[in-house]
């Protein structure tokens, strides 16, 4: 029998997270079922809610979901009840094609199930997202969480973390790198904190002057002001790898410049074409690519994770109820958010 879950949605794109009463499906024998304790705020969740994205409605949105198991299925062998896990921004893919054979989920062949706005590859169910009282995953699909680890703060590490981490890690990031960093937001501030674990060198490239003491903080070793052009002429040339998490369209030129010989300028956030064009001078005659990615893979995830935990890497958040949603929103539009939202789902219960 499907289950009655409350959680927060929307049922049309440009208006305000409500308490919404939904169905998941029954769980079955290879299924945990977690009850949420909290739940990152990423500004994918935005796009979707204003309609940035092509969506599907109602749509309860959350993908950096962290909680205990309540109930595992026969067939479950990675999980029991009491134990804490993770949901990042997949719940399943189709196991088969190439990319999923090598640990590449989020590239599936036949897409991949996403944890909200999509459909359960079984039996066709919507699928709703962590503003929620409980989840229904695969095992396959769920994290573990080291004993050791802050539960509020290591939530954001499902998407922030593993956004910002693959591409570190698929363009071998390591002790001799230089690492640029554009925008210091929720993936900002996770790829500084990561590229640093990792040893290498990292700048920030930020537009919002007053970042500076934050940015070194968390671990930058140089912070350059985006608008300022003599300090982007200062570093042209410099860098191997650039992960790029601006949520908007923006000129990627100035950029590719700062990169050096064989460097790549990463694209995780904005999604669509480019304004104004791209100049593949610069890429010619200095062998540079640009690149995209999405998120990572689950056993990448998984590597990530107990990475945090053995280095002490977690994000720097802000706790909210979820009745505060809307008025986080508008504050991520303003950057004004050190660096990531976690909602305390326990206040979900003032709803009831
Ligand atoms: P966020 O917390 O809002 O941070 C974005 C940062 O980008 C801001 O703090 C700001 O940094 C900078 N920024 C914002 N507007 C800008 C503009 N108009 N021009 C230049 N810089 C601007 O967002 P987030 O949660 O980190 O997500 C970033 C993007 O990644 C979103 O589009 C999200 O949907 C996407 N995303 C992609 C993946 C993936 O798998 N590829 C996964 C998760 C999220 P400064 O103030 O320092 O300039
Ligand atoms: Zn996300």
């Amino acid at each position: 029998m499907a289950i009655n879950v409350l959680g927060y949605g929307v049922l049309q794109s440009k208006t305000p997270l409500a308490p919404y009463q939904f169905k998941r499906r029954e769980p079955r024998a290879d299924d945990v079922v977690i009850e949420i304790l909290y739940c990152g705020v990423c500004h994918s969740d935005l796009h979707h809610v204003y309609g940035d994205w092509p969506s599907r409605y109602p749509l309860v949105p959350g993908h950096e979901v962290i909680g205990r198991v309540i109930q595992v299925g026969d067939n479950v062998t990675k999980f029991k009840v009491g134990d804490h896990a993770g949901v990042g921004c997949m719940v399943d893919s189709c196991q088969h094609c190439q990319p999923c054979q090598h640990g590449l989920e989020q590239y599936c062949e036949a897409g991949n199930t996403l944890t909200y706005n999509d459909h359960d590859r079984h039996d066709h169910m919507p699928t709703f997202g962590g503003y929620s009282e409980k989840i229904i995953v695969t095992e396959k699909f769920a994290l573990k969480i080291a004993p050791n680890m802050d539960l509020k703060s290591a939530a954001p590490l499902l998407c922030a973390g593993i956004t910002t981490w693959s591409p570190l890690r698929h363009w071998q990031v390591n002790e001799s790198s230089r690492v640029a960093v554009v925008g210091l937001g929720g993936l900002g501030h996770m790829a500084i904190k990561l590229a640093k674990g990792l040893g290498a060198e990292v700048t920030l490239f930020t537009r919002s002057k007053g970042k500076e003491l934050d940015a070194k903080r968390l671990g930058a070793d140089h912070i350059v002001l985006s608008t300022d052009a003599r300090q982007m002429d200062a570093v042209k040339g410099r860098f191997d790898l650039i992960i790029d998490t601006v949520p908007t369209i923006h000129d990627i030129n100035p950029y590719v410049n700062t990169l050096a010989l064989n460097g790549t300028h990463v694209l995780v956030g904005y999604l669509g074409d480019l304004d104004p064009f791209l100049n593949t001078l610069p890429l010619i005659m200095g062998r540079k690519s640009v690149a995209g990615s999405v998120i990572g893979g689950i056993a990448e995830t998984q590597e990530m994770l107990d990475f945090c935990a053995e280095h002490h890497i977690t994000c720097d958040i802000e706790m909210i109820d979820i009745q505060y949603i809307n008025q986080a929103y508008e504050r991520m539009l303003k950057s004004d958010v050190k660096y990531r939202f976690v909602i305390d789902m326990a206040s979900l219960k003032q709803n009831k």
